[in-house]
C-alpha cells in the first residue's frame, strides 16, 4: 500500500497551539479521488473538536471540513470527477449507503454513523480521518462535490459547512416569502443563514450582541437587527418569528429566544456548545412551539446549495490567512472577532 505524506497544520493535544506536521494520506483506491487542496475554511467546530468540548479525541489531529481544491488523480473506477476539476469536500466523507436514512439520500443522518472528514474511523483503512488544514486529501468520489463555474474558490470553501448547515434547515422548514426568520449569532454560520434566508424571500431578523454587526446584517439582506443585550428590543420581538436558527457556539438562555416564536414556531439548534440548554416546559407548551436540531446537509443538498449560490451570486465574506496565522485566527474566532469566515491558503503550509 503506497500512502502519500503531506504537510498539514494540526493539534498535538487539547490546549497547545496548532503546529506544522505531516500526515499520511491513503493510497488512491478504485473509487477515490486525490485532491490537491487550495483552500480550507476555519469552522468553530474545528476548535470545539480539538479543545475536547464534545468529548475526548485522538491526537495528533488535523481538522478542517471546508475544503476546496483540484483533482490531482482519480482511481480506476471513478466516473464523477476528472483530473483538473475544481472540487470540494465538506463534513462527511462517507456513509454506510445501506441504512434507511442513506437510502433516502440523508447521508448526514446515516444510522450507522457516517464518516466525518476528520476525527472519524476511515472505513477504507481503519485510520483516524484527518481534515483539510493540509495539502491534499483522498476522498471517495461520491463525497466529492463539483464546484459550479462562476464561484470564487476561496469564497466557496465555507459553503461546504457554514453554507450547508444553514441552507439545509431553511429548506427543511420551507422558508420562503412571508416566513419570519430569526438568525441568532452572526459568525460564520449566522451570516450565511442571513444571506440564504433573504435570498429565499423571507423576512429576516438578525439577533446579535451589541450593535457592531448591524450595518453588515442589513447589507447581507436582513430586514431587522436586534441587539440581544437590549431587553426592550427583545421584548418587542416576542411572538414575532416563525423560525429561529440558533448558530451560537456557547450556551445561551434558550428561554429568551423561544419567547420570540409565534404559535407553532420552531427554534432550530445548529450551534453546538458543550453546555446543555435548560428548557422550561412552559417555554414550549402555551404556543405549541418546537425545539429542533439540524446537522449539515446531504451530499445531494450540498450540490443543490452550491448551484443555488452560483445562480444567485451568494458567497461568504472571507478573510484569507496563511498557515502561520491559523492560531491567531482561532483566537479571533473564539472572541467573535471574525468577519465572517477565515479561509486558510493551504499553499502556505
Ligand atoms: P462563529 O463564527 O464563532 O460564530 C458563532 C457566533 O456565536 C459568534 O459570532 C457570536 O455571534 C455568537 N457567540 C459566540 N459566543 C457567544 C456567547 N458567549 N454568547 C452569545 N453569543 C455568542 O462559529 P461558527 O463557525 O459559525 O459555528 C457556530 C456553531 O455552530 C459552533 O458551535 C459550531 O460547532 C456549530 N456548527 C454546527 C454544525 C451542525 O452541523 N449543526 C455545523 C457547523 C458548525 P454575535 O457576535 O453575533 O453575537
Ligand atoms: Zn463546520
Amino acid at each position: 500500500m503506497t500512502t502519500t505524506t503531506v504537510k498539514a497544520y494540526g493539534a498535538l493535544d487539547a490546549t497547545s497551539p496548532l503546529v506544522a506536521l505531516t500526515i499520511e494520506r491513503r493510497e488512491v483506491g478504485p473509487h477515490d479521488v486525490l485532491i490537491d487542496i487550495d483552500y480550507a475554511g476555519i469552522c468553530h467546530s474545528d476548535i470545539h473538536t480539538i479543545r475536547g468540548d464534545w468529548g475526548p479525541i485522538t491526537y495528533p489531529q488535523v481538522v478542517g471540513h471546508e475544503i476546496v481544491g483540484h483533482v490531482a488523480a482519480v482511481g480506476s473506477a471513478v466516473t464523477r470527477h476528472r483530473v483538473g476539476d475544481l472540487v470540494g469536500v465538506g463534513c462527511q466523507s462517507n456513509s454506510c449507503g445501506e441504512c434507511a436514512q442513506c437510502q433516502q439520500g440523508h447521508d448526514q443522518y446515516c444510522l450507522n454513523g457516517n464518516t466525518q472528514t476528520y476525527n472519524s474511523i476511515d472505513p477504507a483503512d481503519g485510520t483516524i480521518t484527518q481534515g483539510g488544514y493540509s495539502q491534499a486529501v483522498v476522498t471517495n468520489e461520491d463525497y466529492v462535490l463539483a464546484i459550479p463555474a462562476g464561484l470564487d474558490p476561496a469564497k466557496t470553501a465555507p459553503l461546504l459547512c457554514a453554507g450547508i448547515t444553514t441552507y439545509s434547515p431553511l429548506r427543511h422548514w420551507n422558508v420562503g416569502p412571508g416566513t419570519r426568520v430569526g438568525v441568532v449569532g452572526m459568525g460564520g454560520l449566522g451570516h450565511m443563514g442571513v444571506k440564504f434566508a433573504a435570498a429565499l424571500g423571507a423576512d429576516v431578523t438578525v439577533l446579535s450582541r451589541g450593535t457592531a454587526k448591524r450595518d453588515d446584517a442589513l447589507d447581507f439582506g436582513a430586514h431587522r437587527y436586534v441587539d440581544t443585550t437590549d431587553r426592550e428590543a427583545m421584548r418587542e420581538l416576542r411572538g414575532g418569528l416563525d423560525l429561529i436558527i440558533n448558530t451560537v457556539s456557547a450556551g445561551i438562555d434558550i428561554r429568551a429566544y423561544l419567547a420570540l416564536l409565534d404559535v407553532d414556531g420552531t427554534l432550530v439548534v445548529v450551534g453546538a456548545p458543550a453546555e446543555p440548554f435548560s428548557v422550561p416546559a412552559f417555554s414550549l407548551i402555551p404556543a405549541r412551539r418546537s425545539l429542533a436540531g439540524s446537522t449539515t446537509g446531504s451530499i445531494t443538498e450540498i450540490q443543490e446549495m452550491l448551484d443555488f449560490c452560483a445562480e444567485n451570486g451568494i458567497h461568504p465574506e472571507t478573510e484569507l490567512v496563511s498557515a502561520d496565522q491559523i492560531n491567531d485566527a482561532w483566537e479571533r474566532v473564539l472572541s467573535a472577532d471574525v468577519r465572517y469566515r477565515f479561509v486558510i491558503d493551504t499553499k502556505t503550509l
